[in-house]
């Protein structure tokens, strides 16, 4: 039978908005000393803005008609650069196919479309060769690139800037304090990932990573020793938050990040880790 300290540990957390699963998530949580960080939509706000462009208006009607498809937030910025900034028409998208943690491609007006990182055009075997490594130098440290491809020919390129959320840093601060490993795991490139985590605090950066590599991260710390809490919001952290000992999804993620983790936090707000942490600990102490 479950100790009636856990069940009212439950009730408790579900009282300041942390969901705990079951008995075994909160028991767990007290021990982790790793805590591993989803950077966009978890440790950012996951609203990105267009911050500039070398993409006309013809091609960004194609690329956002393509993004529509896609629940990624760099998608949802692209569709409303192009519909609310330039009051651009979007066109029905064909075949259209996201591929987590890379990007999307698609055929609007017959025309093969495909958005995504650097990674992403090079698997579709595209090169985008010297005007790529040119501009890498004027761009924002902290901007994510989203390249796009028409027909088999590069475009050009959007800069995406997302902020932190206010909370993030006195999180990841708070978990620094305790003694515990603190870890950001992003799928964006690693130098927009590193200016990120100098931002919040986070020394410890694994980037350019596709989901499945995001749950090989976990089950690295893991074997190292570590007791692993993953903390994410997207389809591509759904693995590495199944994998970790603990895995804490925001409720403002997407839903299968949700039934992946074993503790969901109703609010976006990261001190709700500490928090989620200190009760786990508390309810041990008080069986024990
Ligand atoms: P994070 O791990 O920071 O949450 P993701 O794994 O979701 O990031 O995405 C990693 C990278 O893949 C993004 O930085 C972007 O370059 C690319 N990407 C993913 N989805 C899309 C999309 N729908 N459109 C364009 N690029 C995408
Ligand atoms: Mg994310």
């Amino acid at each position: 039978a479950t100790p009636m300290a856990l069940v009212v540990g439950i009730g408790r957390a579900a009282g300041q908005g942390v969901l705990f699963r079951d008995a075994a998530a909160l028991e767990r949580l007290g021990s982790v000393d790793a805590v591993v960080f989803d950077k966009t939509g978890t440790l950012t706000v996951g609203r990105p803005k267009i911050l500039s462009s070398t993409i006309d208006d013809a091609a960004l009607v194609l690329a956002a008609s393509v993004e529509q498809a896609s629940e990624h937030p760099l998608a949802t910025a692209i569709v409303k650069h192009a519909t609310e900034e330039r009051r651009l028409t979007l066109r029905p998208a064909q075949n259209v196919q996201a591929t987590a943690g890379q990007g999307v491609r698609g055929t609007v007006d017959n025309r093969v479309v495909l958005a995504g990182n650097l990674a992403y055009l090079q698997a579709n075997g595209l090169s985008i060769g010297k005007e790529g490594e040119a501009l890498s130098p004027n761009l924002p440290s902290t901007g994510t690139i989203v390249y796009v491809a028409i027909d088999g020919k590069y475009e050009g390129y959007f800069v995406v800037g997302d902020e932190l959320r206010p909370e993030s840093a006195a999180a990841v601060a708070s978990l620094t304090e305790a003694g515990i490993r603190v870890v950001m795991l992003t799928g964006d490139r690693k130098a927009a990932a590193e200016a990120m985590a100098k931002q919040v605090g986070i020394h410890e950066v694994i980037a350019e990573t596709l989901p499945a590599d995001k749950y090989k991260a976990i089950e690295k710390l893991k074997a190292e020793g570590r007791v692993v809490a993953m903390v994410g919001d997207g389809i591509n952290d759904a693995p590495a938050l199944a994998a970790a000992d603990v895995g804490i999804a925001l409720g403002t993620g997407t839903d299968v990040a949700v039934t992946a983790a074993g503790v969901t936090l109703v609010r976006p707000d990261l001190r709700g880790v500490v928090a989620a942490r200190e009760l786990s600990r508390a309810t041990i102490r008080s069986i024990r």
